[in-house]
């Protein structure tokens, strides 16, 4: 692809070739990209950039340009490259060990905010986050909520070192319990205390819908991040059923869901007697985020293993 050869590269000049080599490759908003991994090589913002454009490019510079191009036009996320992705205005580490965190979960994290706000100002909040991934969900909420506590679970031991160092990046370890366990264990285990407020961006692209996925994803995001190998509501269901066990009195449950899931998952909710379902669409009118208050009284015996 790219030759050093005897030309020599300016930011400028080396850019406009790595955007037309985006472009010819099929890679969509070439430009971003093409800027995003200069930035990178050259460690220095993306402004600059636009501010320094003849500055020449070092031979060390171009190899390792040329290293990212090809990374990318294979299809590795943007994020992965970089190692980080911007989430609620925070800068979180990420890389093929977690699902790079996306802006529709941003809204499961607003509304999740909005259930804060409604409760007595005094008390703590106390969060379980499901899946925690990169820990996008309970560093965002320990961030913005102050009063809030969270515990984050994960089965993935790789994702939790991970969501451990965001945690301490952004200065919210104190207040978030990280822990190895599945939402499949028995109840018991995962209740650790009662919790205000459950939340979730569960794996939720059914075993079908997997094979349409982006290349990007499905050749190097975490599988069990993105699917549940089934019809896409093995997640919902079980976290459905064993909420009225670990909240707290009307609390509350939020989760994420997939496009064309929402009358199932209403329906779920409807059929174990939540209230308030509330359902928000993301930024394109998809309903992507539903928010619901269980009831106290389901709690059914045989959902307890
Ligand atoms: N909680 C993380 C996110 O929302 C990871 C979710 C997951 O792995 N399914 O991005």
């Amino acid at each position: 692809m790219l030759k050093k050869g005897t030309k020599s590269w300016t930011v400028r000049s080396l850019m406009k070739f790595a955007i037309e080599f985006l472009q010819e490759k099929g890679i969509e908003e070439a430009r971003r990209n093409a800027e995003l991994l200069m930035a990178h090589t050259l460690k220095c913002p993306r402004i600059d950039l636009y501010t320094d454009p003849t500055k020449p490019i070092s031979a060390k510079e171009f190899g390792h340009y040329k290293q990212l191009l090809e990374r990318r036009i294979n299809r590795e996320p943007l994020q992965y490259i970089i190692g980080t992705a911007n989430f609620m205005g925070l800068l979180l580490r990420v890389d093929g060990r977690v699902l790079i965190p996306r802006p529709e979960t941003e809204s499961l994290v607003e509304q999740t905010m909005l259930l804060c706000g409604t409760m007595d100002e005094r008390k703590t909040v106390s969060i379980l986050d499901i899946g925690t991934g990169s820990g996008n969900i309970a560093i965002a909420l320990a961030k913005y909520v102050k009063r809030c506590e969270a515990t984050a679970i994960d089965i993935s031991e790789d994702a939790l070192e991970i969501a451990r160092f965001n945690a301490l990046l952004h200065e919210v370890a104190d207040r978030i319990d990280f822990r190895k366990l599945s939402v499949f264990e028995p109840v018991d285990q995962l209740l650790l205390r009662r919790f205000t407020i459950l939340v979730s961006n569960p794996p939720y692209v059914s075993m079908k819908e997997w094979e349409d996925l982006q290349m990007e994803i499905r050749r190097y995001e975490p599988k069990e991040a993105v699917s549940d190998g089934k019809d896409g509501y093995e997640f919902h269901r079980r976290i459905v059923d064993i909420a009225p066990y670990l909240l707290q009195d009307e609390g509350w449950l939020a989760m994420e869901m997939g496009f064309g899931q929402v009358e199932e998952i209403v329906r779920l909710l409807r059929s174990h007697e939540y209230r308030n379902v509330n359902v928000t669409e993301d930024l394109g009118s998809i309903p992507r985020v539903v928010t619901a208050q269980c009831s106290p009284r389901f709690r059914n015996e045989h959902n307890k293993n």
